[in-house]
């Protein structure tokens, strides 16, 4: 074999060569057994087997593996970052947010836009906070930096919407006051650690 040919790598013109590995029958009879024997192999009855087990299982014995989604969820890891939630006091239902801006600061996309007032107690107050999600990549530093654990990354994830406004106002993320009492002390990402007392070190001068 030339070079050439040794390098020419277009199989398309190259004769195919049909390799008989099995007895070709003559007759039309073994020509029949050859299709029954190549269509029911006991793969195939393994198949139907597994598939009406199956499906007995699901009709009669109630043991369904699939989840009925959406009527059923399964539980989302506490490390995801779905879309965002502002959490509530729960003593008194105020939001927890103080307007320190620290997410809005660490926010890499950018996309934390806020404004606050003192108001006349001369407390700050969020007058208005929003979280543009076609800009926002999920990677938690918001939820990591707030100091009150008031901006968590919540348990919605199903972010389809007409409108990504739809999530995106402080209004939007905040617990429902009437929902307060289902509120869930966040214990996922940029949550305090369970033991977080035991790690802070106390000062030694009595204050
Ligand atoms: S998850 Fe990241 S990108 Fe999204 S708002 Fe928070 S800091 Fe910004
Ligand atoms: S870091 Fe927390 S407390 Fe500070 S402005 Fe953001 S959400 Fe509010």
């Amino acid at each position: 074999m030339s070079l050439e040919q040794f390098k020419n790598r277009n199989v398309g013109e190259q004769p195919y060569v049909l390799i008989e590995s099995e007895h070709r029958p003559k007759s039309g009879m073994g020509r029949f057994q050859r299709v029954v024997n190549r269509t029911f192999k006991k793969e195939l009855f393994t198949g139907l087997y597994v598939t009406m087990r199956e499906m007995i299982n699901t009709l009669f014995r109630g043991e369904m593996a699939a989840v009925k989604y959406p009527f059923e969820k399964l539980p989302i890891s506490p490390r995801y970052r779905a879309i965002h939630d502002m959490l509530r006091l729960l003593e008194s239902g105020h939001y927890r947010c103080i307007g320190c801006g620290l997410c809005e600061k660490i926010c890499i996309s950018n996309c934390i836009k806020m404004d606050t007032r003192y108001d006349e107690n001369q407390r700050k107050e969020v007058t208005e906070y929003t979280i543009n999600f076609g800009r926002c990549i999920f990677c938690g530093y918001c939820a990591e930096v707030c100091p009150e654990l008031a901006i968590v990354h919540g348990g919605r994830y199903e972010n389809a919407s007409e409108q990504r406004a739809s999530f995106s106002l402080f209004e939007d993320m905040l617990t429902p006051i009437d929902a307060l009492k289902q509120q869930q002390e966040f214990d996922g990402f940029g949550a305090v650690t369970p033991n977080a007392d035991n790690a802070i070190k106390k000062t030694p001068l009595a204050y």
